[in-house]
């Protein structure tokens, strides 16, 4: 499996909830980036084995902030460079403000055949307490036109746990975005970061967010109402339509392989973690005065590969393969974690067989505890 991920890290605005590598009003730098970009993904290319691809995700920030022909440049930049294996994945994802019908057209014809929407609600309030700039009628024209320029795998991403927000108006969020029949759903709680403005005005006590018990309730309607139209949960976040179980995500939750490549980037390939300068201008200035991107490096070893992919394994609803960590690292999990395991094991948290490793219903709900005493 070869896989590339790029990180694009514009986007139109800063939402208040957001610790993501990504910085708003940089429409000049734009073209300076895309052209730094390919120069990367050329020395990228001359050092790695990592061709065709498999996948190709372009992330951010917003990549749709660029324009239509800068994104096609990149996927056309890529493919030439690597070549794209045959059904290779090509995945954008998109902000509902920043695509349009044409756009959306051009995207397609240029090899893009996955696209992700940050949709989050379908409630204008809820939009407007997370500072996004759409409202739920873009939105639904995003997922119109998406379809009608040829996008048949589409994922929706939509966020619980909000301001203001009750199990009533999550269900009625999640059966509206059902009801537009999306390929696949990514359905993430919000998680307060520090350093946000949320994170400000939640120590100041201006933010309100849903009581626990009103978060498991989001959760178990989540389950069901999926489960009833027909989308499988694949992941802790992640629902699909048997098929469309995103490739290039599996990969990171297998802890396979990845270049990556962008300013903030990480990259992880034979053991060795980088992660490339965040700061865009200082990336394109790197790139242009032929110096490295790399900002931070590290490598690991067997052990903590070893407990990295049980740990990312354990996000996956089928678990880890016991085969696989033998054949990998010839280890076994219930002689390397010995009490700690079996401890988990007994609280109903993680089930062990002699083919795999998963946490159980109970444990998902528990996963960053579970996953705190493994890794
Ligand atoms: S659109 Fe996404 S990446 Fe950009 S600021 Fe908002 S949450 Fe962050």
């Amino acid at each position: 499996m070869s896989s590339l991920y790029i990180h694009i890290p514009f986007c139109l605005s800063k939402c208040p909830y957001c610790s993501f590598l990504s910085w708003p009003n940089q429409d000049g730098l734009h073209q300076r980036f895309v052209a730094a970009l390919m120069v990367e993904a050329a020395r990228f290319r001359h050092d790695t084995a990592m061709f065709p691809l498999s996948t190709l995700f372009l992330g951010g920030g917003t990549p749709t902030v660029l324009a239509g022909a800068e994104l096609a440049k990149i996927v056309q930049g890529c493919s030439e460079l690597f070549g794209l294996s045959h059904q290779a994945e090509i995945s954008v994802e998109a902000n509902p403000k920043t695509i349009d019908k044409k756009k959306l057209a051009l995207l397609r014809c240029s090899g893009f055949n996955r696209i992700s929407i940050g949709v989050q609600s379908l409630h204008d309030q809820e939009l407007h307490g997370l500072g996004r700039q759409h409202s739920v009628a873009d939105a639904v024209t995003a997922i119109r036109w998406a379809r009608e320029a040829g996008f048949a795998n589409i994922n929706l991403d939509l966020m619980y746990g909000l301001p203001g927000q009750t199990p009533l108006s999550w269900q009625h969020t999640l059966e509206q975005a059902l009801a537009l029949a999306p390929q696949h759903l990514s359905l993430y709680e919000l998680t307060v970061e520090c350093g946000t403005p949320f994170h400000r005005w939640r120590e100041q006590g201006t933010l309100h967010l849903p009581e626990e018990d009103a978060v498991a309730s989001m959760d178990q309607l989540t389950a069901s109402l999926c489960q009833q139209a027909g989308l499988i949960q694949y992941e802790i976040s992640n629902y699909a339509r048997p098929g469309y179980e995103c490739r290039h995500n599996i990969n990171y939750w297998q802890n396979g392989q990845y270049g990556g490549i962008g300013a903030g980037a990480v990259a992880c390939i034979a053991g060795r973690r980088q992660q490339k300068t965040s700061d865009p201008h200082r990336y394109c200035e790197y790139m242009e005065s032929g110096q490295s991107v790399v900002q931070e490096e590290e490598y690991l070893d067997a052990e903590a590969s070893f407990r990295e992919t049980v740990v990312m394994g354990l996000r996956m609803v089928c678990g880890v393969s016991q085969m696989t960590l033998n054949q990998r690292y010839g280890r076994d999990v219930a002689g390397y974690y010995g009490a700690t395991l079996t401890r988990l094991v007994d609280q109903g948290l993680l089930e062990l067989t002699s083919e795999h490793l998963r946490l159980t219903a109970t444990g998902r709900r528990f996963a960053n505890q579970v996953m705190a005493d493994l890794v």
